[in-house]
C-alpha cells in the first residue's frame, strides 16, 4: 500500500489549514470540498478525504498535485526505505493519538486543533505541551519544498 494511503497528514488538517485552487477548479469540485468564503481556497480537514484516500483524486486542485511532503519526496528518491517512511508518519500519527487521548477526545483531528489552540493560548499541561509542540516541529519539517535536481 502506498505511503500516503497510509497517512493523509496533509488533507486532513494536521499540516495546512487550506488549499489554493483556481476559480475553475473550486466550480468542478463545488459541493465536493469546502471552499473559504471567497473560493480561493478549499478547507482542511479536506470534505473530500475519506479515510487517508482522496475520493476526487482524478479532480483535485493543482496544488494537490504538485505537493510532495519532504518524507515522500525522500522515499521517492531513495533516500530512506518504505518502513523508514511509514515510521516517520506513524510517529505523527501516534503524537496524535497521544495528544487526543490526553485531551479526552475521540475525534483526533479536532484534538490537535485543539490542542493547538490551547498551546497558543498557553492552556496546556507540559506533557502534552511538548507533545503538541514535537508534532508541529514534525509538521512543519515535512512541509520543506526541496530544489528540484
Ligand atoms: S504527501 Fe506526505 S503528508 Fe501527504 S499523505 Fe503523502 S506521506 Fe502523508
Ligand atoms: S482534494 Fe484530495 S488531495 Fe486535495 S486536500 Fe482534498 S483530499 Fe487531499
Amino acid at each position: 500500500m502506498s505511503l500516503c494511503l497510509r497517512c493523509g497528514l496533509c488533507c486532513d488538517g494536521a499540516l495546512f489549514g487550506t488549499a489554493s485552487v483556481t476559480a475553475e477548479e473550486a466550480a468542478r469540485l463545488e459541493g465536493r470540498v469546502a471552499l473559504t468564503p471567497d473560493r480561493r481556497n478549499l478547507v482542511q480537514p479536506c470534505r473530500a478525504l475519506s479515510g487517508c484516500a482522496c475520493t476526487v483524486y482524478e479532480d483535485r486542485p493543482a496544488t494537490c498535485r504538485a505537493f510532495k511532503c519532504e518524507v515522500l519526496a525522500a522515499l521517492e528518491h531513495g533516500e530512506v526505505t518504505e518502513a523508514e517512511a511509514l515510521a516517520e508518519v506513524e510517529r505523527a500519527l501516534s503524537l496524535r493519538r497521544v495528544i487526543a487521548k490526553s485531551l479526552g477526545m475521540s475525534d483526533e483531528r479536532a484534538a490537535l486543533r485543539e490542542a493547538r489552540r490551547r498551546l497558543q493560548a498557553d492552556e496546556l499541561p507540559d506533557d502534552v505541551r511538548d507533545t503538541v509542540t514535537e508534532l508541529n516541529r514534525f509538521a512543519l519539517a515535512i512541509q520543506l519544498v526541496r530544489p528540484r535536481r
